[in-house]
């Protein structure tokens, strides 16, 4: 499975790279010489960019586009289900739920802030046939329509009502789970649905590194040069963001909340880091994550155990950075400036995205389409960021798991049962652990 996710990172970049190389190589073709002629022009259009490369650019943002509703709605009835487990609720949740969704909070407007500040997509002015009317939601209206009159007709439209749909599916996960056994028939389908579903985002990973050559080659022989110089300044920012959330924001939520020495923390979480880092999934590290909160830094089973699976679900500050920096970026593309209702309705979609994503490669980026849709801008600029998308995943599990564990430290330390022997002792768990990962 490893190797199987290694080699999808490096088929990304091996398209990234070879879309980059054919789009230039078609710019410096003459004119005539790319025209079909008139034989094959009704089956293939002009030329092989309007033609075999837009079908599969169009196919493969389609498909990324079709899984958005269903991803969202399934994957937030199943995590509600599960939260509002009568056992579960209690002082640890509102704690761990609190300071999940703070932290969240902290991330979304730090990504926003410094994409207003740094304005990684201005410069660009994408063609005004591109331009999408962006409707100036206010407030008002935004708080007005937050509950649907019918789910269907929100999940149903072209362009779906992403925070009605995240409400009607809070709801329904709630009755289900407080219908008691009756219920549990229908949690177990949903859980199955999710299955399916992230089957689904599976399968059109797959394909995405055609997808990419192909919109790679488009972008580049349309040369749009600011365009992907704008892109490296939107890729340096997520990065610099996230370094400084992880390096800077948790570190201090430590020292002030539970006075824990960050530096001590960090060093006895780096190997949960390399192994988010290298599997760009909060999910699959939870294991890992667990042992070393438990083992090396003294978090309390009972609070462990809850807490982080818990983050690993509905925490991830990360992607919730990178929604707020995209969508920022995609609006300043196109000469777009938000207003103040949509900031909001932004910083409330890409929390219950992030809530709603799941912790595995490429969750993130799937759901900055609804993000995206929820403010009125083109879902079709996805495209580009795709691309560049495999590292910055990696990159910001890194941070989803911190912000877990972070957490969960500081929930520790209130619940009374964290173990500062363990955390003050340099060796605690390192033979453990070493077996561990040796053996897994
Ligand atoms: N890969 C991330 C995670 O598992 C989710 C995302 O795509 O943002 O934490």
């Amino acid at each position: 499975m490893e190797s199987g996710k290694r080699s999808l990172s490096f088929k990304i970049m091996v398209a990234l790279v070879a879309g980059i190389l054919v789009g230039l190589i078609y710019t410096f073709i003459p004119e005539d010489l790319k025209l079909f002629d008139q034989s094959v022009k009704s089956f293939l259009n002009d030329n092989l960019l309007q033609g075999i490369f837009l079908l599969a650019k169009t196919w493969f943002i389609n498909s990324l586009k079709l899984i958005v509703v269903p991803l969202v709605l399934v994957s937030l009835i199943c995590g509600t289900c599960s939260l509002s487990d009568p056992n579960k609720l209690g002082s640890m949740t509102l704690r761990a739920g609190g300071l999940y969704l703070f932290t969240t909070g902290i991330a979304v407007i730090l990504g926003i802030c410094f994409a207003i500040l740094l304005e990684p997509g201005s410069g660009v002015s994408l063609s005004s046939h591109a331009k999408p009317n962006a409707e100036a939601v206010s407030v008002f209206d935004m708080f007005l329509n937050l509950i649907t009159q019918n789910p269907f007709y929100s999940i149903s439209e072209l362009r779906p009502n992403m925070l009605q749909i995240i409400i009607f599916a809070i709801l329904f996960g709630l009755a289900i789970s407080l219908s008691g056994e009756k219920g549990k028939p229908v949690a177990t389908l949903f859980e199955s649905m999710n299955e399916v579903i992230m089957k689904l985002v599976t399968l059109i990973m797959k394909v995405a590194p055609y997808g990419i050559f192909c919109i790679m080659a488009i972008v580049v022989s349309e040369a749009e040069w600011q365009k992907l110089m704008s892109l490296i300044k939107y890729f340096l920012l997520v990065i610099v963001v996230l370094i400084f959330h992880a390096l800077v924001v948790y570190p201090a939520l430590l020292k002030i909340i539970a006075n824990i020495n960050p530096i001590a923390f960090l060093k006895k979480f780096k190997p949960v880091m390399l192994f988010a880092f290298s599997s760009s999934s909060s999910s699959a590290t939870l294991p890992v994550t667990l042992e070393v909160s438990e083992k090396r830094i003294g978090v309390g089973n009972s609070t462990a155990s809850f807490v982080l699976p818990l983050g690993s679900t509905i925490n991830m500050d990360g992607t919730a950075i990178l929604q707020g920096i995209a969508t920022v970026f995609v609006a300043q593309q196109y000469g777009i400036d938000l207003t103040f209702g949509q900031y909001l309705t932004v910083i409330l979609t890409a929390t219950m995205a992030s809530i709603g994503a799941a912790g595995v490669p490429s969750a993130g980026i799937v759901l900055l389409v609804g993000v995206l849709g929820s403010v009125g801008l083109p879902t079709e600029s996805i495209a580009m960021i795709l691309g560049i998308d495999r590292i910055l995943d990696m990159v910001r599990t890194v941070v989803n798991v911190t912000g877990d564990a972070t957490v969960a430290t500081i929930v520790s330390k209130w619940e009374g049962n964290f173990s500062d022997k363990t955390f003050n002792d340099p060796d605690a768990g390192l033979q453990y652990e070493a077996e561990k990962l040796k053996h897994s």
